[in-house]
């Protein structure tokens, strides 16, 4: 059985302060579901502010990137052990934002992938192809790339989760169809099965991203292989966000 993960990408919103209003309110809203692991990704400037609020509580904290190198001369990076000394337990590595505006490859991905797990702390890998990808009829292909790439020489870790957001559903509000998700969950395991094993595959946690809503996510949570979601804009507010972690009603 893998619990399912409900992960919330703030991407560039929220001052510490908002970020701990926030959680205070969620707390309460999902302190009795047990059954699905609920972590919160904050910019770094908030992940102080969001740690202490979450104190006590079934919230888990995340930072959404961090470097490779455990600490040099890297203006404007912020390490792996910066983040766990703060009291974080996951990082998102290779959002597609950060592949396609900061230049992220499956190389440098893979080598940040490495530093997440290095530290002990749970990564939340990010795969899935563009619209463009799409339409050429390379999704597949794309996948086991970045599968292949990024991943294959950690997929024996139980703290890696891979998380599937097509582009073309990220903030768009355009979500694929739980048909569509399903095929590449699918696709994903059976990659990690042929690169990590069978355990490592059916160990694995994937979580869907693109356009997750309220009104959507039970559907896509019904598919074998969703185990989770990882939520952009619906996990800003404590509402919406907690009507997704209850998905199950
Ligand atoms: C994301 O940021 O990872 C994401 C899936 O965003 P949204 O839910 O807004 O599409």
């Amino acid at each position: 059985m893998r619990t399912p993960i409900i992960a919330g990408n703030w991407k560039m919103y929220k001052t510490a302060r908002q970020a701990a209003e926030m959680i205070t309110n969620l707390r309460d809203l999902v302190q009795d579901v047990l059954d699905v692991e609920v972590v919160v990704c904050p910019p770094f400037t908030a992940l102080q502010a969001a740690v202490e609020a979450a104190k006590g509580s079934r919230i888990a904290v995340g930072a959404q990137d961090c470097s490779w190198e455990k600490e040099g001369a890297f203006t404007g990076e912020v390490a792996v052990p910066m983040i766990a000394d703060l009291g974080c337990s996951h990082v998102i590595v290779g959002h597609s934002e950060r592949r396609q505006y900061f230049g992220e490859t499956d190389a440098t991905v893979g080598k940040k992938v490495g530093a997440v797990l290095a530290q002990g702390l749970s990564c939340i890998a990010c795969v899935g192809e563009t619209l463009a990808e799409r339409e050429a009829g390379q999704t597949l292909a794309i996948l086991e790339r970045q599968v292949k790439d990024g991943l294959a020489r950690h997929l024996a870790s139980a703290k890696l989760v891979v998380a599937y957001e097509p582009v073309w559903a990220i903030g768009t509000g355009r979500t694929a169809t739980p048909a569509q998700a399903q095929e590449v969950h699918a696709f994903i395991r059976q990659q990690v099965s042929r690169l990590g094993g069978p355990a490592a595959a059916e160990g694995l946690r994937i979580l869907y991203g693109g356009s997750v809503k309220p009104d959507n996510v039970a559907a896509l949570m019904s598919q074998p292989d969703v185990d989770g979601g990882l939520v952009g804009g619906a996990s800003l507010e404590a509402a919406s966000f907690a009507k997704i972690v209850r998905y199950r009603g």
